[in-house]
């Protein structure tokens, strides 16, 4: 019988090769759109299987377990962050993040340009516009853009979790506003939804369940 290790590794190529087959049944090539592996609940494991079946770029919501994560994971994952930025945890998380995307005040920004000058920033916006969810408003996104630019931040694109209903009309509306303020990077669709938001011009889809099965712990997304 083959190692765990070599199991979970088999498990994930299978399960990375559907996705990218419903991503081309989307009609866009898997070649253009970044799947970020994201591994939160699941242990060191599963980060070495996405490295294995080819998934370098790994998602995590919470600074605490990218951490954890990252001191034990082999080199080459690149981190990508996807929690909300708290100001106390820049610091820390700042020499493993590639990447933050849930970046959705000018504060969070200032913090990060603190510790990592220039560094790549989605803004995160709040696509659904339920106040207890993460994200900038529509309304005040553009400024938020114009601010990080204006502090030196390398604003990459937008960011944004679909409310359960609507999916599309919300990803094609962030689409529309990446145009408006001139940004080429669209993360948006995770394993509910990511053949909508592909097909609405997703850049980045942010992918847990469809390739490492259900969650362990208690970390499911709020909608
Ligand atoms: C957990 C999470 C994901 C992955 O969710 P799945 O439904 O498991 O694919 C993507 N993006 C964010 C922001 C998340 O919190």
């Amino acid at each position: 019988m083959a190692a765990p290790d070599a199991q979970l590794r088999a498990a994930v190529e299978s399960a990375l090769g559907e996705v990218r087959a419903r991503i081309e049944a989307a009609g866009r090539s898997p070649d253009d759109v970044q799947i970020v592996a994201v591994t939160k609940g699941f242990g060191p494991d599963a980060v070495v299987a996405a490295l294995g079946a080819g998934l370098a770029t790994v998602g995590e919501n919470y600074a605490q377990e990218l951490l954890t994560k990252a001191s034990v994971a082999p080199e080459g994952v690149r981190w990508h962050f996807l929690g909300p930025v708290q100001r106390n945890k820049v610091k820390a998380l700042h020499p493993h993040v590639a990447l933050w995307h849930g970046v959705d005040r000018e504060a969070a920004g200032r913090e990060i340009i603190k510790h990592a000058p220039a560094a790549p920033v989605l803004v995160q916006v709040n696509l659904s516009g339920d106040p207890a969810r993460p994200g900038v408003s529509w309304g005040d996104a553009p400024a938020l853009v114009d601010a990080l630019r204006t502090i030196g931040l390398d604003v990459r694109g937008l960011m944004g979790v679909a409310g359960l209903d609507g999916a599309r009309q919300q990803f094609s509306r962030l689409a529309r506003l990446a145009r408006d303020v001139e940004v080429e990077g669209l993360s948006m669709g995770m394993s509910g939804d990511f053949e909508i938001a592909v097909s609405e011009g997703a850049t980045i889809v942010r992918i847990g369940t469809a390739l490492f099965g259900a969650r362990p712990g208690a970390t499911q997304v709020r909608r």
